[in-house]
C-alpha cells in the first residue's frame, strides 16, 4: 500500500515515543526508509501549525551523525516523519554479550555522539531526550543522533508513556531539580551517561523515581554543595540533601584510562555553567591520545 503516492509500506518496526514506526521503501529513490507516524489528535490546530513550521527546520539539519529528516506530511490526520532506515542502535550494541567494546570502540562511539550533539548546539537546538536507544547505527557503522527537537516540538514524553521511564537514567540533575530554563549541558549529562554506560555494559545511574535518580547521581559524585553550584537553590524542587561523599571515579570505572575518566568528570559537572561544552569534550585530548578512535566500518555490531 502506498502512502503519500511515494512510499510503499513495509513491516512495523516498533512502537514509539509519538507512534508506530514502519520501514518503507522511497519509490522516488529506491531508498529503504523509516516512517514515523505522529499522533496530532488532542492537540489544537495551532500548536500543529507550530509544530510543522519547527519541523521544517529540523529537514536542514543536515550532519554526518544525524538521522536525516527526508521528509513529512500529514496523512489521515497523523503527521508522518520520513527518516533514513538505520540497522540497530547503540542499546542493541551494549546490551549484546558477544561484542567486546575496545578502548578504541568506546572512542569511536562517544566521539560520534558529540559530533552529533555539537552540530545541533551550535544551531541551538537541544535533544533532551539523550538515551543508547536513540542514537541509531547505519550499515556503515555510523552513529547517528535521532529524534532531534521532537522533545521540544511534541512535549517532552516522559510523563506520557511509561516506557519511557528509563530516560530519567539520563537526566541531569539541573532537570531533576525541576529547572525549567536549561541548556546544552543537558545533552552533555546524557551522553556522560552513555560514556559511562559504554565503559561498565551497563546503565550507570538507574534511579527508580525522580528523587531516587538524584540520590544515585549524589552516592556516586557526592552531594554538591552550594559552593560548587551556586543556581541550585534557587532551582524550583531543590530540597537540602543529607550531606554524601562521593566515589572517586576510579572506583567507579576501574579499568577507563587516566584521559577518559578526565573527559567523564568535566561532562559530570554539577553545574551546567562549568560543564564542558560539546564541542569542548571533542577537543579533549581523550580523543587525540592512544588509541585512535576505530573507524566506523570496523566497529563491532550485532548480528
Ligand atoms: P522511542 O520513542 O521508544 O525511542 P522510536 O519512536 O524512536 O522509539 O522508535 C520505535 C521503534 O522504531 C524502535 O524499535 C526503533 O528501533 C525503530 N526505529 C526508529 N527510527 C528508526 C530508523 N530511522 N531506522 C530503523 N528503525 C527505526
Amino acid at each position: 500500500k502506498k502512502v503519500a503516492d511515494r512510499y510503499l509500506k513495509r513491516e512495523v518496526l516498533g512502537e514509539g515515543t509519538y507512534g508506530v514506526v514502519f520501514k518503507a521503501i522511497d519509490t522516488k529513490t529506491g531508498q529503504t526508509v523509516a516512517i514515523k507516524k505522529i499522533r496530532l489528535g488532542k492537540q489544537k490546530e495551532g500548536v500543529n501549525f507550530t509544530a510543522l513550521r519547527e519541523i521544517k527546520l529540523l529537514k536542514e539539519l543536515k550532519d554526518e551523525n544525524i538521522i536525516e529528516l527526508i521528509d513529512t506530511f500529514p496523512h489521515k490526520g497523523n503527521l508522518h516523519l520520513v527518516f533514513e532506515f538505520m540497522e540497530t542502535d547503540l542499546e542493541a550494541v551494549i546490551r549484546d554479550r558477544n561484542i567486546v567494546l575496545s578502548p578504541a570502540d568506546i572512542k569511536s562511539y562517544i566521539q560520534m555522539t558529540l559530533k552529533g550533539l555539537s552540530f545541533c548546539h551550535r544551531k541551538w537546538i537541544l535533544h533532551r531526550d539523550m538515551k543508547p536507544n536513540n542514537l541509531l547505527i547505519g550499515s556503515r557503522g555510523q552513529l547517528k543522533l535521532a529524534d532531534f527537537g521532537l522533545a521540544r516540538i511534541f512535549g517532552s514524553p516522559d510523563r506520557r508513556f511509561t516506557h519511557q521511564v528509563f530516560a530519567r537514567w539520563y537526566r541531569a540533575p539541573e532537570l531533576l531539580f525541576g529547572a525549567k530554563q536549561y541548556g546544552p549541558g543537558v545533552d552533555v549529562w546524557a551522553a556522560a551517561c552513555i560514556f559511562a554506560e559504554l565503559l561498565l555494559r551497563r546503565p550507570f545511574l538507574q534511579g527508580n523515581s525522580d528523587i531516587d535518580q538524584l540520590g544515585k547521581i549524589f552516592a556516586a559524585f557526592g552531594t554538591p554543595k552550594p559552593s560548587q553550584w551556586q543556581d541550585m537553590v534557587y532551582l524550583p524542587d531543590y530540597v537540602e540533601y543529607q550531606y554524601v561523599p562521593g566515589q572517586s571515579l576510579r572506583t567507579l570505572f576501574p579499568m577507563a584510562s587516566d584521559d577518559a575518566l578526565d573527559l567523564l568528570s568535566k561532562m559530570f559537572t554539577y553545574d551546567p555553567k562549568s560543564r564542558i561544552s560539546a564541542q569542548h569534550a571533542l577537543e579533549h585530548r581523550y580523543f587525540s591520545s592512544i588509541p585512535p578512535p576505530t573507524e566506523p566500518a570496523l566497529l563491532p555490531r550485532p548480528p
